[in-house]
């Protein structure tokens, strides 16, 4: 190897990005992770809402996601990190997901959870009062826009209970959790370069060559991994790997509200994670006794899809429509008029189900489509990558025979042709952040 030439070059130094640069050198791989930006995870990780959840549409999905729990659970052993190091932290404070008629009481959810042996509690809205008092259970379902005459109008009954994960929570801070992973990367020989953007990727006899960076600088590789998260489906046209997508990726403006919680309530004390789809948000706690409240999408709200180079990073009256929808549960919440919180994009696929493959260019790997809901599994999606590139380069064929990943914690395969570019849309998918 000498100064520009890898084993792999990994585009994008994100959450996922990092997980695969620090497995792909445990496995003895001379490897390069570029990012445009300055910093490890300072793109759509930084501002991703990390919440660690166990419940998704598929049984890979769910498998995939309480496997990522355990990662989280023991971060120092994931990262063979010094006792010293200072590390992000797991909020392990669970996870209460109301049953309403949209999300169905999570029937289907609960089948691929009892399959994998995943504990929940059935909450009465006796239980749920004792913890949050100061909530009204009503339905308010189907969502509504503010210019809608009957927003935050009752409209008959209440929700139905909740269920409650103990095992889940959320990682705080999520730019500071992937500066682990650089620093856990680089003790076992991989590089990061940041401030360098890719801006061609060379390709002859249908094999990946490595990549090009703005200012004219060449790096030689035999394997490239497509890890850019909103600038995905723009690095897959660089490289020519876009011919066969079944599946493909937009990048989607969400915005994200951090409000103040009311006066004599120490909210982080007693909250979980909450998911409400009767009122179309999520909630977790937030430095600073805040709580963030982010869309579960509803069909109402308009999807906008965005150049990711040149989008309104300001706040627009989608954030104080989330902040209303939770007012509607949280009837006391105040709702200051200078807005704090964030936006940034989704990476978004057609059934909302990530990408993690290869592609039609021989040695260009494919890791993106995180549609807002991969932070939690990238250790898992580092592991699972680095095995298909081995698999992959060894001459195995992934399209016809896809890789069957064994988890590290439970005990249990699960097929990557799951996420395969060459799928159908995924039907059994909830078609939002959700999965
Ligand atoms: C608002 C929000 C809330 C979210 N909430 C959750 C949640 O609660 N739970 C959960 O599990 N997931 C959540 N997610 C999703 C999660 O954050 C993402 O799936 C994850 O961070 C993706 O990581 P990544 O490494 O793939 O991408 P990114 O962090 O986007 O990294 C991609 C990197 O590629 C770089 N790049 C792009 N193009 C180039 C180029 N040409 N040259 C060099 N570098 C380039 C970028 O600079 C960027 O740093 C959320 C996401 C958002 C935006």
């Amino acid at each position: 190897m000498n100064d520009n030439s890898y084993d792999a070059v990994i585009i994008g130094a994100g959450i996922i990005g990092a997980a695969i640069g620090y497995e792909l050198a445990k496995k003895g791989r001379s490897t390069l992770n570029v990012d445009m930006l300055p910093a490890a995870g300072y793109g759509s990780t930084s501002n991703s809402c990390a919440i660690i959840r166990l419940y998704y549409s598929t049984l890979d999905g769910c498998a995939m996601a309480y496997d990522g729990y355990h990662y989280w659970k023991d971060w120092a052993a994931y990262l063979q990190a010094p006792a010293d190091e200072p590390l992000a932290v797991f909020h392990d404070c669970g996870n209460l997901i109301m049953k309403t008629k949209l999300n169905d009481g999570l029937r289907k959810q609960l089948v691929h959870l009892d399959a994998l042996g995943i504990d929940y509690e059935h909450w009465t809205n006796e239980q749920i009062r004792e913890r949050y008092p100061f909530y009204d259970l009503s339905c308010f379902a189907p969502a509504r826009t503010l210019e809608d005459p009957q927003f935050g109008e009752p409209t008959g009954g209440e929700i139905d209970g909740a269920i409650l994960f103990r095992k889940g929570g959320y990682i705080s801070d999520p730019q500071f959790a992937t500066r682990n992973i650089q620093l856990a990367a680089e003790r076992v020989g991989a590089q990061f370069r940041f401030n360098s953007k890719i801006t061609q990727i060379p390709v002859s006899n249908g094999k990946v060559r490595g990549v090009v960076l703005e200012d004219g600088t060449r790096i030689n590789a035999p394997v490239v991994v497509n890890v850019a998260g909103p600038h995905s489906s723009r690095i897959n046209a660089l490289a020519g790997a876009d011919e066969d997508m079944n599946i493909t990726t937009r990048a989607l403006r969400q915005e994200v509200v951090h409000l103040p919680a009311p006066e004599g309530i120490d909210y982080s004390s007693f909250a979980n994670v909450t998911s409400d789809s009767d009122a179309a948000v999520y909630t977790r706690p937030e430095t600073g006794n805040n709580i963030l409240i982010g869309s579960e999408d509803p069909p109402c709200d308009p999807h906008v899809y965005v150049d990711p180079d040149d989008y309104d990073r300001g706040f627009s009256d989608q954030w104080t429509l989330q902040a209303q929808r939770l007012g509607q549960r949280f009837p006391g919440i105040g709702i200051p008029s200078k807005p704090q919180g964030c936006v940034d994009l989704y990476d978004v696929t057609e059934d909302w189900i990530p990408i993690y493959d290869r592609s039609c260019v021989d040695g260009f790997y494919l890791a993106f489509g995180t549609s807002g809901n991969q932070f939690k599994n990238a250790p898992v999606a580092g592991k699972a990558m680095a095995e298909l590139i081995d698999y992959c380069e060894a001459g195995g064929d992934h399209d016809k025979l896809p890789l069957q990943y064994q988890l590290e914690y439970v005990a249990r395969k699960i097929s990557l042709g799951t996420f395969s570019r060459l799928r159908e849309i995924n039907q059994d998918s909830t078609f939002s952040v959700l999965g």
